[in-house]
């Protein structure tokens, strides 16, 4: 099964010399991820009508962010066609690629290396998901919509991106710490033009809170079973949805009062289909079957998901 596939470790490429086509998915740690099991069940799928995928594989290493170089290098010199890359190397592999695809600029952060003679070629395909999530869940588009944000990480600094990219009608960020708010903002803030941007504490919400906004959690509050919500939905005007990028658990506290306000709401599992179908559409170029990949990835969570 694809979702018990070995945890492989920079030893195991010095000495790679595996036949067919290879992915790998990188991070610190990496026994959970369930992207390995997401990606064969979709290269299984596509193998049936293209005999080309029977020999392609995806696989996982745990790799130390110290050891990131040069597994970047033994990944490019045997030929590895694609890599992910999650916790923490999102932001470390960004210096790394020869060439960075324009839309992932801004995000200074990349999840998505495709293999090219000169180097690796750096993608970021998680506003993409982020934004088909959102459609395909909850019905929304970010063009148009106020967005009220929640976190100044990394994950929000890729969605924040995306909003201004696609031309939200405005963007609140609240953040529990002031200091990282304000470096989020001023990287933010050549990016806006004319779309409102705003940032604020969780526990006070500014006047002019627009009605109707999109909430998008990108904090990681809620991971843990006692992490308090962060921020309580009530004090915001009739959000249209609430969007929580964490998908285990799969209801967070954030949710379950999204549940109890009766507002639409969905958790971060499609997220993480759509950016690693964009992912497989450009090492690949076929049409991914997103369904073989939902099905494994809530296999491999041992459950189904709303
Ligand atoms: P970072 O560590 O870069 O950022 C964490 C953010 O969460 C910061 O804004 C931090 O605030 C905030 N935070 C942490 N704990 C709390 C708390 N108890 N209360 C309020 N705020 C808190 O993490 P990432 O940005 O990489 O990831 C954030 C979340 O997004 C994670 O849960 C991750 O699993 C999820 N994610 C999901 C994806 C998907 O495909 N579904 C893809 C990428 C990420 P402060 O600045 O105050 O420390």
């Amino acid at each position: 099964m694809a979702e018990s596939a070995p945890v492989l470790e920079l030893s195991d490429l010095e000495t790679w010399s595996r036949p067919g086509t290879a992915l790998a998915v990188l991070g610190h740690p990496i026994k959970h991820s369930i992207s390995p099991a997401m990606h064969n069940a979709a290269l299984a799928r596509l193998a049936r009508d293209d005999a080309r995928f029977a020999r392609w594989n995806y696989v996982r290493f745990d790799i130390h962010p110290d050891a990131l170089p040069r597994a970047l290098e033994l990944l490019h010199a045997k030929q590895f066609r694609g890599v992910n890359l999650t916790v923490p190397h999102k932001i470390i592999a960004f210096d790394r690629v020869a060439e960075i695809d324009p839309a992932a600029r801004p995000v200074g952060a990349v999840n998505t290396l495709r293999w090219s003679p000169r180097g690796w070629h750096g993608f970021n395909t998680d506003g993409y998901g982020l934004a088909t999530a959102i459609g395909e869940t909850l019905g929304l588009t970010l063009q148009g919509t106020h967005v009220v944000l929640l976190g100044a990480g990394g994950a929000a600094r890729g969605a924040a991106v995306e909003c201004l990219q696609r031309g939200c009608a405005s963007l609140w960020i609240a953040n529990r710490t002031q200091e990282n708010l304000d470096t989020l903002l001023s990287v933010l803030r050549p990016l806006a033009g004319a779309i409102p941007l705003h940032g604020f504490p969780p526990d006070r919400l500014p006047g002019g809170l627009p009605t109707g906004s999109l909430v998008v959690n990108a904090t990681s509050a809620g991971l843990k079973p006692q992490d308090p919500p962060p921020i309580d939905l009530a004090t915001i005007p009739s959000p249209a949805g609430v969007y929580d990028m964490i998908y285990n658990p799969p209801v967070t506290p954030l949710l379950a009062q999204a549940a109890r306000l009766g507002l639409p709401h969905a958790n971060g599992l499609s997220m993480l289909i759509h950016q690693g179908a964009r992912a497989l559409e450009i090492w690949s170029g076929a049409s991914v079957p997103v369904a073989a990949m939902r099905q494994a990835a809530e296999q491999a969570l041992g459950r189904t998901h709303p």
